[in-house]
């Protein structure tokens, strides 16, 4: 990535682009908006306007972040459809402002419950308004991007889908699932310099304030996220692409697969439970790790199984 002095990072504009926020009513989404809009970019404020478990629908929610992003000087129009209405929301970008440059697949809800207790509606709710829901934005906002040769993907994936998290089976998947969506639309995009990166954030909003103590939730407002996204999906960002970031209230680290030593057995008729069991302690063998970035690195430990004696 392009190194920023303290001087030009402070400056990081986007006259004249595009950025979709979707479930920028509230939270996260507003805090991005508000920060795109004041840096020049047209925004589409997104929100179908429910409550955090994704009933009801409200246009207030948007258009309360539309009027503010007004009243400070800066543009934006207001969509109120659904995530799984994907095309309508690039729609909404393309027919306000010409084009689209970045999307930040933002939208949430939560259906909290034991899985012992997990019924398919709260599942499949969930399910659609993440995985469906980035997968349409992304889809619609695509040949846009390919066609102008630039685009900016950001997908927020949650610390409940990389650790898992007590009584979010359903969230946890879906939030994993932005994982592999981003590592796999970032090598799909680079070709035609779209770059996408995905995120777990923490931060203070309708979401957690029910399960943090106040004092915790003071120290990660939702501004504190505000400028890893912006450094991400700048265009002064030309590499960064495939990557997890954790961040909220001023931390910010990337997160990487990390691979044990390994045991390496002939795969031949010696090849038994037992075997195997006789090298578990290399299974676990963290001391000497390695870090896969992709399928090619496992065949080449298949060549050296091939090599055994
Ligand atoms: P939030 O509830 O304040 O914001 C989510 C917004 O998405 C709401 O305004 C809601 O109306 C909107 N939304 C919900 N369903 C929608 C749909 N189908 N179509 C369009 N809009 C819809 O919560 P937040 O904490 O700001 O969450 C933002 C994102 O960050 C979510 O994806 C959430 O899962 C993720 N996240 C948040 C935290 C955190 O600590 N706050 C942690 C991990 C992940």
């Amino acid at each position: 990535m392009a190194q920023n002095t303290e001087a030009s990072s402070k400056a990081l504009r986007f006259d004249g682009q595009t950025v979709v926020v979707t479930g920028a009513g509230g939270g996260l989404g507003k805090a991005y908006a508000i920060f795109f809009a004041s840096r020049g970019a047209n925004v589409v404020v997104n929100d179908l306007g429910g409550s955090f478990k994704g009933e009801g629908a409200s246009s207030k929610a948007a258009d309360v972040v539309v009027e503010e992003i007004k009243a400070a000087g800066g543009k934006a129009v207001a969509n109120y459809d659904s995530v799984e209405d994907g095309d309508k929301i690039i729609d909404t970008a393309i027919k306000a402002f010409g084009r689209i440059d970045v999307l930040i697949n933002n939208a949430g809800i939560l259906r909290d419950i034991s899985f012992k207790n997990m019924k398919d509606d709260d599942w499949d709710l969930i399910m659609k308004v993440h995985v469906r829901g980035a997968y349409k934005c992304a889809r619609a906002a695509w040949p846009h991007f390919r066609k102008q040769k630039y685009g900016r993907v950001i997908n927020t994936a949650s610390a409940a889908g990389l650790f898992g998290s007590f009584g979010q089976t359903n969230y946890s998947a879906a939030k994993l699932a932005q994982v592999g969506f981003t590592e796999t639309l970032a090598k799909e995009g680079l070709k035609y310099n779209i770059l996408a990166n995905v995120i777990a954030p923490i931060a203070a909003s309708r979401m957690t304030q029910t399960v943090m103590p106040p004092d915790v939730l003071e120290n990660l407002k939702p501004d504190w996220v505000v400028p890893l996204v912006a450094v991400l999906v700048h265009p002064s960002n030309t590499e960064e692409t495939g990557s997890i970031f954790e961040c909220g209230g001023g931390h910010i680290a990337k997160l990487r697969w990390e691979r044990a030593k390994g045991a390496l057995l002939r795969a031949d008729d010696s090849y038994t439970p037992g075997a195997l069991l006789s090298k578990w302690d290399g299974v676990n063998d963290f001391s000497e790790p390695s870090y896969p970035t992709g399928v090619a690195n496992f065949m080449e430990l298949l060549e050296e199984a091939q090599k055994l004696p």
